[in-house]
């Protein structure tokens, strides 16, 4: 079964730490060893493990993929936000990391962000828990 779990976007391109939401799917599912899949349905968002100790590691992130992925360029996509599914794309649209004694087996500094980069909106994380057995 998938859980899924709501982010609200407040600005049009930002990095949001889910890693306690993600970790809470993971506690209710009750599994000791296994694997966590986080999967974002969106085309114009990404999800991605990275440092939640400093946040001005994420703003670095963000400043930069804004000059890689320009928002003003002769972009052919109608819509108008050819950028934000140029940045989904660099970033991806899914992470894994494996569940230890009941918990995310992340490194000291890392955090799960949800990336919004077509914001504010209503969005959403899957997360699948596959137990690892004995
Ligand atoms: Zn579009």
């Amino acid at each position: 079964m998938i859980q899924t779990f709501p982010v609200k976007t407040s600005t049009q391109t930002e990095l949001i730490d889910v890693t306690h939401s993600v970790q809470e799917v993971v506690k209710k599912a009750g599994l000791e060893d296994g694997i966590c899949i986080i999967f974002i349905p969106h085309t114009t968002a990404a999800i991605t493990v990275n440092e939640n100790a400093d946040p001005s590691v994420v703003q670095d992130i963000l400043m930069e993929l804004n000059k890689m992925v320009p928002f003003k360029d002769p972009y052919r996509h109608l819509e108008g936000n050819s950028p934000a599914h140029i940045k989904a794309s660099l970033l991806g649209c899914s992470q894994t990391v494996f569940i230890e004694s009941g918990k995310l087996a992340l490194g000291t500094w890392q955090g799960i962000f949800f990336c919004e980069f077509d914001g504010p909106r209503n969005r959403k994380v899957y997360v699948k828990v596959i137990s690892g057995g004995r």
